[in-house]
């Protein structure tokens, strides 16, 4: 067979966008190795989709309830996490700014305390360090939990 004639464009770019009926041409002209690699990046996902009925991409929100009702419908999951479990919800979002908004809120109403008849020896102080601290604690919880559920359901992976 003749080789192709070469368009100048880097080989492993050329082969990545060529179709399936002209890759042997394409294997010739490049000796092999390039088709080789891709092959077996294909391999890899051809096992995954033999492998898993379903995957499921990001553990924020959605993902983690989506993976159980499929897994507990008898399908066989698997979860892709790129970063933290939980998401933004659970690591930068609703929980972390609602765990300060607290502090802040219990700051204020001990403020307020005399009010109510309530006395406060020595005032009260704002600990930063420690409200970061109880909001990482009250995160941390979350994202294990989540993690724990996920890593202990049934037929998800
Ligand atoms: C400061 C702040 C406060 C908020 N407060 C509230 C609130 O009080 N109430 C409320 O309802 N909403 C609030 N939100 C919004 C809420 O956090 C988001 O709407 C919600 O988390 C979105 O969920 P999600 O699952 O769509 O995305 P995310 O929670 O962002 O989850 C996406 C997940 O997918 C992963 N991922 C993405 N791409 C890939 C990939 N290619 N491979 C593998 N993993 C991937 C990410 O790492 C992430 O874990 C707040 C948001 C912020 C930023």
């Amino acid at each position: 067979m003749a080789k192709p004639k070469g368009t100048g464009v880097h080989p492993a770019k050329v082969f990545a966008i060529l179709p399936n009926e002209v890759r042997d041409t394409v294997d010739l002209y490049l000796n092999g190795k390039i088709n080789q690699w891709y092959s077996q990046q294909e391999r890899r996902a051809e096992t995954l989709m033999a492998t898993y009925d379903a995957i499921v991409i990001g553990t924020g929100q959605a993902g983690p309830s989506l993976a159980a009702r499929l897994a507990n419908a008898g399908m066989s999951v698997a979860v892709v996490e790129r970063k933290l479990f939980g998401g933004t919800c659970v690591n930068t979002g609703c929980i972390p700014t609602k765990t300060m908004v607290a502090s802040a809120y219990a700051a204020h109403l001990a403020r307020l305390a005399v009010e109510y008849g309530v006395t406060i020896a020595g005032g009260v102080g704002v600990d930063m360090k420690g409200i970061k601290a109880r909001k990482d604690g009250v995160s941390g919880t979350s994202r294990r939990g989540t993690e724990s559920w996920l890593g202990n359901l049934k037929g998800c992976t």
